[in-house]
């Protein structure tokens, strides 16, 4: 040879070598922004210390709904928690809150909802759920938190948390009309004394 070939075969091939080289680029960066935009559609719905639902997912997917007989809802909230950050620092309120959100993820089945709803209250719903099969979740669930234990530079820490549970009733009602019940429950389940379940009016613990 003594030069560059130089016909349409050629410059066909160079075509085509730009046109794939820009196309292959084009493709990364587009499934790039796809996996980027996933990603922050799911930490937009994520609580990111515990790993579970944040409350906007959680209000989002059931705020306006009816919910269905068979749901129930647990409201959750942490003892004292006040005291224990006070006492242990945040970073060992921050573990109790994981350790917690482990709890219940430990009890949860298929199509059940956890979410951290708030800085150390959490939501639990149930799907096909009877009153005493949400109970004696939400009681499954205390009684695994109140025995587990963190080991702290300051020694050993076990905290406790209280529940209010309540079922939707027979004709189906709307997620914030039961959440209402399950936060007097809970209300319930602070006055009489912390670390229990109140389903209704009765408390199981
Ligand atoms: P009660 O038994 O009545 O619920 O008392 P409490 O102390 O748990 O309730 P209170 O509402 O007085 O305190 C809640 C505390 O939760 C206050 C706040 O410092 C703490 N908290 C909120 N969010 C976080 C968090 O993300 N990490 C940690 N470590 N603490 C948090
Ligand atoms: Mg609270
Ligand atoms: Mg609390």
């Amino acid at each position: 040879l003594d030069g560059r070939p130089d016909n349409w075969a050629e410059q066909f091939n160079a075509i085509m070598c730009i046109v794939g080289i820009t196309g292959i680029g084009a493709l990364t960066l587009g499934l790039n922004h796809a996996r980027a935009a996933r990603q922050h559609r799911l930490e937009a719905r994520t609580d990111m210390l515990t790993g579970l639902l944040n409350r906007r997912a959680l209000f989002d997917s059931l705020s306006c709904e009816r919910l269905a007989p068979g749901h129930a809802i647990v409201a959750f909230d942490l003892d004292r928690f006040k005291a224990i950050n006070d006492q242990y620092g945040h970073a060992v309120g921050d573990e109790i809150l994981r350790r917690f959100a482990e709890a219940l993820r430990q009890n949860l089945r298929e199509g059940d909802l956890a979410a951290r709803t708030g800085g150390e209250e959490f939501l639990l719903v149930l799907r096909d759920a009877s009153l005493q099969i949400a109970t004696s979740t939400a009681e499954r669930i205390r009684a695994i938190f109140a025995e587990s234990h963190i080991d702290t530079a300051k020694g050993r820490l076990s905290a406790t948390a209280s529940a209010g549970v309540a079922l939707v009733n027979g004709e189906g009602e709307s997620f914030e009309d039961v959440l209402l019940r399950a936060d007097t429950s809970l209300y319930r389940a602070k006055d009489g004394g912390r670390n229990r379940v109140v389903t209704g009016l009765q408390a199981v613990a």
